[in-house]
């Protein structure tokens, strides 16, 4: 049964919002609300791994505080970035102390990995290549049996109640109901991006949802011009999702070859494959346009084919579902959206401008990512900063509040708002993609602002509405980021 008033209320089911739950102290009230099912989310698809030292170490932290720095081109935010890095190991050990399982040695030690801009092997995997679905199941159970945390699936925040400048909750939408629900203290985990592209690594969940709520009420949002492209997933000529294939594959020694069966990272950097994830997918997009082709492909078949099954058995059976043994044959891949590095600003407790109000994961910018984000930081960022955001909450004076919250019975609108949402995919992926021009980022505009225009004269309650609304707000604050910064950087690329 659900209480009008809580003192927690967490949006959003990923490793943000679980890890954030479970640090709240007992005796606050806690609501966690999830769009989907508790288990649906970025989170969940993650596969390389988590970064981090197991072990205080400085000389370690130093070397991992550098390889950041590298890959996001020095705009990292430095206190931040240290606090990512030196509380990486006592977030580690919570995370094992939760439960999950990483994997091991035959010695019982456990194992690390590399990925594109890494200088050494510090990433935790589990299952192989299925990490993300080992830490939320881990979190999900933990969650579920804890008295003080509330559950909301299916169900989606449309906006957030702010007054002067105070966050006082959020309105929700459930299968039949608007529903207001006051809270202390209101923290958006809500994730990504993706579905303002037509090709993404992303669930369909990812729709900007918590970035566009907190831009209509006021909070400030920084570098969203920097939308990550992993390189590699996997290609095929039909639209929507793309399945990932893991940096991890070229960290254990894959290499990319273009169509024409020639390697070709070495002209463009000295990592070759293990370059930074931004060089790796504006190369790749060079020699497509060289060779006239729409992907290029990943080659793993000189190494070991069963340590490749049994290092990365989720993705050995999702290529052979689409007809590629990857130990005999090439993987056909291509760039595509993968991670918004930017969001909602918040400070080093992941708070943001409006009061009362954080912001956690994907959807926040703390600033770690600088211009392009170091492989498998983001799930170290979203454990980090929620331990945090959780310290500062459980300090929290309760508040009282005298208002009765709105709920209203409603027949939902089924219009599902399908040729608006490909009219948003099909401009940003041709527009604001991983090469960009002032041209072509007006014309986005033009037509974002048109679209958006459109839905504000005819606003509808229901999922799809407010869905879309959320994509074409958050395509423009991409693209007015992205003509604002004229120079290159990162993983925003101008070529004029
Ligand atoms: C395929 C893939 C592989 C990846 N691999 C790695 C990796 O190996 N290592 C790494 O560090 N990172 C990896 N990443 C990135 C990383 O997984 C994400 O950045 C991180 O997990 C984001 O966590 P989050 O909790 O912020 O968001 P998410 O995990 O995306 O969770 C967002 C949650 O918010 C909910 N939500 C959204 N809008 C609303 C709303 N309006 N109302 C209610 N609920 C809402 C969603 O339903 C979901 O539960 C990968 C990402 C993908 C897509």
């Amino acid at each position: 049964m659900l209480k009008d008033y809580y003192d927690v209320v967490i949006i959003g089911s990923g490793a943000a919002g679980l890890y954030t739950s479970l640090n709240i102290i007992n005796n606050k009230k806690v609501l966690l609300i999830s769009k989907d099912k508790i288990i649906v989310s970025n989170s969940s698809l993650a596969q390389g791994g988590i970064a981090g030292e197991l072990h205080a170490n400085d000389e370690a932290y130093q070397k991992h505080i550098d390889d950041s720095l590298l890959a996001g081109s020095y705009l990292n935010n430095i206190p931040a970035l240290r606090t990512l890095v030196y509380e990486s190991s006592h977030n580690l050990n919570k995370l094992i102390n939760f439960g999950v399982k990483f994997d091991k040695d035959e010695e019982g030690n456990i194992l690390l990995t590399r990925e594109g801009g890494h200088s050494e092997r510090r990433i935790l995997h589990a299952g192989g290549d299925a990490t993300g679905k080992e830490i939320i199941k881990s979190l999900a159970v933990q969650v579920i049996n804890k008295e003080n945390i509330d559950i909301l699936e299916d169900a989606m925040v449309v906006d957030l109640i702010v007054e002067n400048n105070k966050c006082l909750g959020a309105g929700v939408l459930t299968q039949d109901q608007y529903r207001e629900i006051y809270s202390t203290v209101t923290v958006l985990c809500t994730g990504g991006i993706g579905e303002i592209y037509k090709n993404s690594t992303n669930p369909t969940v990812a729709t900007g949802d918590g970035i566009a709520m907190a831009y209509r009420a006021g909070a400030e949002i920084a570098n969203m011009e920097f939308v990550q492209f992993h390189p590699t997933a996997f290609f095929r000529h039909e639209n929507g999702p793309r399945f990932l294939i893991s940096e991890a594959v070229r960290g254990e020694g894959g290499y990319l070859l273009n169509v024409e069966g020639n390697r070709f990272m070495h002209k463009y950097h000295h990592l070759c494959e293990l370059a930074p994830r931004d060089k790796v997918s504006q190369s790749i997009y060079r020699e497509m346009y060289d060779t006239w082709s729409d992907h290029v492909y990943l080659d793993v078949r000189h190494l070991d084919s069963d340590f490749i099954k049994k290092r990365f058995p989720t993705i050995y059976n999702r290529c052979l579902e689409y007809g590629v043994d990857m130990t005999e044959e090439l993987v056909p891949v291509a760039p595509v959206e993968h991670f918004s590095v930017g969001g909602i600003s918040v400070d080093l407790n992941g708070h943001s401008s409006i009061e009362n109000l954080y912001a956690n994961g994907e959807c926040c910018d703390s600033g770690v990512h600088g211009a392009n984000r170091l492989a498998s930081n983001s799930l170290l960022e979203c454990i980090v900063f929620g331990g945090r955001i959780a310290k500062n909450i459980n300090d929290y004076q309760v508040e009282v509040y005298d208002k009765l919250p709105l709920v209203q019975n409603l027949k939902l609108s089924n219009y599902n708002y399908r040729n608006i949402k490909n009219q948003i995919k099909d401009i940003m992926e041709r527009n604001v993609g991983i090469v960009r021009t002032e041209k072509n980022l007006i014309l986005a505009e033009d037509t974002i602002k048109g679209i958006l225009n459109g839905l504000e004269n005819d606003k509808r309650t229901c999922k799809a509405y407010y869905e879309v609304y959320n994509m074409a707000t958050v395509a423009l604050l991409v693209i007015e980021s992205a003509l604002n910064r004229k120079e290159s950087i990162g993983c925003h690329y101008r070529i004029d």
